[in-house]
């Protein structure tokens, strides 16, 4: 649940397949085991290594720092929101924010089109063809395809990524060098072949064998997919990042991530599931706020392990994710085939079909996330029973990690996954809502 975090990009990218033609099938799936093991390696080190690079004793106050601590609890409980930011800082956030917004849909778009380019020229059938001859096993060749499937929208996406990365670098809102970014993109890239080659493979097994694939198939997604959501911040956030655990009493562990490697936002989040569920402060909030802050940011957090948040927002998101998934079907379906598709094949027309409805699909995942974050404010504003706190640091978080007070029309219905600060202040200390694209609160 990211307190206050950009949207993330979700694909990333893999390296392509080794290999030329004509190698025995039994050889080619060994050498493609090899460079698969000997990439997980790689870049599981270098995980290590970025998270090893912890920053520790640095400290991460801004001028802006002083100033919203300098600020007395009568101001912060009855000025105007916008008397409370600092009004420069402010016109840069709206600036970026619009910027970030326009390279997400260039983002997005250049994924859908190399999708489309990939089965619309033919080069998707060419490829199932080449990965046919190279690897004898069905199993392997589908999962080769999958795996180039998966590869391909974080290839065609990462001079987007990238430009994105550079703008947050520039304005200070991260301090991640070039290499260590290529890193990170490089691990999620693998990830998501490694995804999409399962996932591919078992679908197309699965039709194979039964006309009761699907049913097969949903159970198996949410048993896994709940699983990997459940265990990540014990089994798989700490190859990545570096967790201390912090004397602060809660509903669930409070630690402190090194997230200052990749992020200067003054972030807090919960992860996991059950028992493997963590409330997570980034070590800039610990080293920038205040601790009453920091006991608002952990009630807030609290409410969300209380209503079991994650879970909910998860099996959301697989819901939705099968719902996409359907339509895409029934898009593709009504799209003529070419004389050299298969069901191979035309999964990179199913898969730029995917992409566009999940582009429509996005602000009804938002409106669920925005939600629930009044609900956590209000939990916490009962517990703690002090509102100059949270509002500290909602001054704090518009200022430090440039976010608008209020939101345009188009992002508070399309990309926000949080309330717009300006409204959360004001549901907080039950004044005016000084925003009037915040829907929720009016
Ligand atoms: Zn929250």
């Amino acid at each position: 649940m990211a307190f206050a975090a950009p949207p993330q990009a979700a694909w990333r990218s893999a390296p392509a397949g080794p290999s030329r033609g004509g190698v025995c099938g039994c050889a080619a799936s060994r050498v493609w085991r090899l460079c698969l093991v000997v990439c997980v390696a790689v870049l599981l080190v270098a995980g290590v290594a970025a998270a090893a690079q912890a920053a520790s004793d640095s400290t991460f106050r801004t001028p802006f720092d002083a100033r919203i601590d300098a600020l007395g609890e009568h101001a912060l409980l009855t000025l105007p929101p916008q008397d409370l930011v600092d009004s420069g800082r402010q016109k840069a956030a709206r600036a970026i924010t619009d910027l970030r917004h326009g390279i997400f849909f260039a983002w997005a778009g250049a994924q859908i089109w190399a999708f489309a380019w990939l089965w619309q020229s033919g080069r998707g059938a060419q490829l199932r063809d080449r990965l046919r001859r190279l690897f004898r096993s069905r199993w392997a060749y589908r999962a080769a395809f999958g795996a180039a499937l998966g590869a391909l929208a974080p290839l065609a996406g990462l001079p987007l990524a990238f430009v994105s990365y550079r703008i947050g670098f520039n304005v200070g809102l991260t301090e991640e060098v070039i290499g260590n970014w290529v890193l990170d993109y490089a691990r999620g890239m693998l990830a998501d072949a490694a995804f999409a080659a399962a996932a591919v493979a078992l679908v197309l097994e699965l039709v194979d064998r039964t006309r009761l694939w699907y049913l097969f198939f949903l159970t198996i997604l949410f048993a896994v997919s709940i699983e990997i959501v459940g265990v990540a911040p014990v089994l798989f956030a700490p190859l990545s990042t570096r967790y201390v655990r912090l004397q602060i009493a809660a509903a669930a562990p409070v630690e402190m991530a090194n997230s200052s490697v990749r992020s200067q936002n003054v972030d807090a989040w919960t992860a996991g599931i059950g028992r493997f569920t963590r409330i997570i402060l980034s070590d800039v909030l610990v080293s920038v706020a205040t601790k009453p802050e920091i006991a608002y940011v952990v009630a807030h957090e609290n409410a969300h392990v209380e209503h079991n948040d994650d879970l909910k927002k998860a099996l959301i998101a697989i819901t939705m994710f099968v719902l996409a998934v359907a339509f895409a079907v029934l898009i593709s379906d009504r799209i003529t085939f070419r004389r050299d598709d298969d069901a191979v094949s035309r999964l990179a027309l199913v898969a730029a079909c995917l992409g566009g409805v999940a582009l429509l699909m996005f602000p009804l995942f938002n409106a669920y996330a925005r939600g629930i974050e009044y609900r956590a404010d209000e939990d916490s504003r009962k517990l703690l029973g002090d509102e100059a706190p949270a509002v500290r640091y909602l001054v704090r978080s518009a200022d430090h990690d440039l976010i608008p007070l209020c939101n345009r029309r188009s992002t508070s219905w399309y990309f926000a996954d949080y309330p717009a600060l300006g409204s959360r202040i004001a549901a907080m200390r039950r004044t005016e809502d000084p925003c009037p694209h915040s829907p929720a609160t009016r």
